[in-house]
């Protein structure tokens, strides 16, 4: 691949939205790659980490943040793929055609995070990449969209893998059903909702808001009414309702000192 059109098709996802890096083969070239976000020169010019110039050549391939603007899940074959649309539908979204799979482009949901909601199956969204149309995988093959973004906004994802994608996540954050036990009787929903602004409900169990640990624009917090678990996709912390409360303790009463 000639660098001048790699060049052109990273420009292209930069300016509708998207965060391209250059990966050898599926591996980063330079160090926080997930903390760094290319502008436009740095695309055409390349930029220096630790002395070294770090650009896009003809030997190197895209990468595309996830978490930012797309979420991307990542098919692994075509059997995951029919094991997944059991459950329903997929809306109008790209779709590029991988080696052995898809990767299927979605808006960012920023109360969801990364997690394999199916076997083969993986949602990249904060702190990971995929990578794009027009690479070259290992096998030869060039990474290919079915549905180019030019064809399709990237939707939202459908409610129904959205539902899937969220229990998994809970499934890994659910604290030991001991820390429970003594919380039948409080109002979670009450308790919390005194430091989480901007309330939403997610599904039957679980509801989104501001995470009052940090500066949150995007409803990172989850909580459950029902049993008082929480967690902030932004790495703030996660617990049992008991432990938000001594957390609140800890982190704002100490903001709240210094303020005087
Ligand atoms: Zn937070």
């Amino acid at each position: 691949m000639k660098r001048k059109s790699i060049i052109k098709h990273a420009l292209y996802y930069r300016k509708i939205g998207l965060y391209p890096f250059p990966v050898m083969g599926k591996i980063p070239l330079f160090k926080n790659w997930n903390k760094k976000i290319l502008t436009p020169e740095e695309i055409i010019n390349g930029f220096y980490q630790g002395g070294k110039l770090i650009e896009f050549s003809n030997r190197t391939n895209i990468g595309i943040l996830t978490g930012h603007k797309v979420d991307i899940l990542d098919i692994d074959s075509t059997e995951a793929l029919l094991n997944l649309k059991k459950n329903g539908a997929f809306p109008n979204t790209p779709v590029a055609k991988t080696n052995r799979g898809y990767h299927v482009y979605f808006k960012h949901s920023p109360h969801l995070k990364s997690c394999s909601p199916i076997s083969q199956v993986d949602f990249q969204s904060t702190g990971k990449f995929v990578v794009a149309p027009p690479s070259l995988h290992s096998s030869g093959n060039k990474y290919k969209f079915i549905i180019h973004p030019k064809d399709a906004a990237f939707a939202r994802l459908p409610n129904w893998l959205d539902q899937k994608i969220s229990a998994q996540i809970k499934a890994q954050s659910r604290p030991q059903q001991n820390d429970y036990n003594h919380g039948e009787n409080v109002n979670w929903y009450n308790y919390f909702s005194k430091y989480v602004l901007n309330i939403k409900k997610q599904n039957s169990d679980w509801l989104t808001g501001l995470c009052p640990f940090h500066e949150d624009h995007n409803n990172s917090f989850a909580f459950s009414p029902n049993h008082g678990g929480w967690i902030c996709f932004a790495n703030c912390g996660q617990g049992n309702g008991y432990q938000f409360l001594e957390k609140v303790k800890r982190d704002l009463m100490e903001d709240t000192k210094n303020e005087i």
